[in-house]
């Protein structure tokens, strides 16, 4: 997918992207899980698979140690999901542990269609990580 760094950030946040979610797919440290994860959302739309790989917790059931493997599922779920909004229900923050309720609507195949997930995220070395999550009435 194309995308233009001076669209809006898909997060939803109203900034453009180049300002909000792009800062920290360049590099910059977000402050907390909430930004992690809007980032991390942000990332699968515009296709960033390197930032979802970093922002992941080694101990995530999902880390895979074959990278090319993982980056190709990344980038399929990517590809073929059509992302249309993310809303944020809840945040619990934490010095090293924090949880973010949140609701991805979709299309897949031309259907409407959403899941709702409660991640779990930790801090390693000062970096907000995604480490696990659950999904919530479904
Ligand atoms: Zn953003």
């Amino acid at each position: 997918m194309k995308f233009s760094i001076n669209s809006k950030c898909p997060c939803g946040s109203g900034e453009k992207y180049k300002n909000c979610c792009g800062i920290f797919h360049k590099g910059s440290n977000p402050k907390n899980a909430l930004s992690l994860m809007k980032s991390r959302y942000s990332a699968y739309v515009v296709g960033d698979v390197n930032y979802i790989i970093k922002t992941t917790h080694p101990d995530n059931k999902e880390y895979k140690t074959d990278l090319v493997e993982w980056k190709r599922d990344i980038k399929s779920f990517s590809d073929e999901t059509d992302f249309v909004r993310l809303e944020v229900f809840d945040f619990i923050d934490g010095e090293e542990e924090a949880y973010v309720t949140f609701r991805v609507n979709m299309k897949l195949d031309g259907t409407y269609t959403f899941f709702t997930e409660k991640s779990r995220f930790l801090k390693v070395d000062g970096r907000w990580l995604y480490i696990d999550g659950e999904f919530i009435n479904n």
